[in-house]
């Protein structure tokens, strides 16, 4: 009996293991044609003051519909267009959209959205990452600062050599340049003196733990310490529960983005809750 429990169990793993090899090759193929299909579109995740819930900025996350696989959310993709290249085309695509989403909300009457896009490593090198928002802006008639790019530790590792130069332009172009997951990766602390950056976003890692557990409250604090004597600013992730909205608020943490408050809303429906959520600051 438990021979043939084993043997299932084998025959269940390595029928998973084809499957997701399959399932690879399937995503690294529909991914190639993906962008000239028109199948991704973007949510925008509220960012909101954790005070009173004023939506400050919004997050533009990318949705892959696809007519064979179904949605497919970033997770189980975008590593995919990493290694094969095609994020190249893809980040290139996110920021056009989400410069020409902007634009449309801006004509709407709803003022300057400020929208965070995620760049990949992959975008620094061997790119003009710098000259491709500078075009995206221009086309859109957009100040820099309706722009804000994440990006994550991960381009600090590589540390491909025109990095620096690339960040020293967005950031003359007014863009706001914030560091992701803050915390996961290997935090080079040397770089955060020596990029020219605006802000970190404290990873759901350590948002998840608190206010119960010990050490991701340690590590909160820890996070917010850095970013308050470096001057930087600072958005909490994956706030979920009104005892992170407080513990964080405590913390000093001004900015939180989460379930809590929205998830990844379509363009039309984040433009109801920006006028909905704006509201009891307007009221007195
Ligand atoms: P991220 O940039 O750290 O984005 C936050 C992720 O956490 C999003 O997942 C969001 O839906 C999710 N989230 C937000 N609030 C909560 C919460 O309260 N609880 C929990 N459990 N999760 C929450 P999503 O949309 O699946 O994106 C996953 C990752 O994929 C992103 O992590 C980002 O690294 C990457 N990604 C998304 N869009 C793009 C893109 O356009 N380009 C690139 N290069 N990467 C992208
Ligand atoms: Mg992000
Ligand atoms: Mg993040
Ligand atoms: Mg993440």
């Amino acid at each position: 009996d438990c021979k043939r429990r084993t043997r299932n169990g084998w025959q269940a793993f390595s029928a998973d293991l084809a499957r997701a090899q399959q399932d690879r090759l399937q995503i690294e193929s529909q991914l190639r044609r993906a962008a000239d299909h028109e199948e991704f579109r973007l949510v925008y995740q509220p960012q909101v003051d954790l005070r009173h819930g004023r939506v400050v900025a919004a997050e533009a996350l990318i949705r892959w519909q696809n007519h064979q696989l179904g949605e497919l959310r970033p997770d189980l993709f975008i590593s995919h267009a990493e290694s094969t290249g095609d994020i190249v085309r893809i980040g290139r695509w996110v920021m056009h959209e989400a410069c020409r989403q902007v634009r449309e909300w801006m004509d709407q009457g709803l003022g300057v959205v400020r929208v965070a896009i995620n760049v990949s490593y992959r975008q620094f090198v061997g790119e003009d990452l710098a000259e491709q928002v500078r075009e995206a802006l221009a086309e859109f008639d957009l100040p820099g600062s309706a722009l804000e790019l994440e990006f994550t530790e991960r381009v600090l590792i590589e540390d491909a050599p025109s990095t620096l130069q690339t960040f020293a332009d967005l950031r003359d172009m007014g863009v706001v340049l914030t560091i992701d997951d803050f915390g996961e990766g290997y935090s080079a602390l040397n770089y955060l003196r020596r990029l020219p950056i605006h802000g970190l976003k404290l990873s759901q890692l350590f948002v998840e733990g608190v206010p119960g557990n010990r050490s991701d409250v340690a590590v909160c604090e820890a996070v917010c310490g850095i970013a308050r004597s470096l001057g930087l600013g600072l958005v909490a992730e994956g706030v979920e529960s009104e005892a992170q909205r407080q513990f964080l608020l405590k913390l000093g943490v001004p900015v939180g983005q989460g379930f809590l408050f929205a998830p990844g809303l379509p363009p039309d429906e984040f433009a109801r809750r920006l006028e909905e959520l704006q509201l009891p600051q307007l009221t007195p």
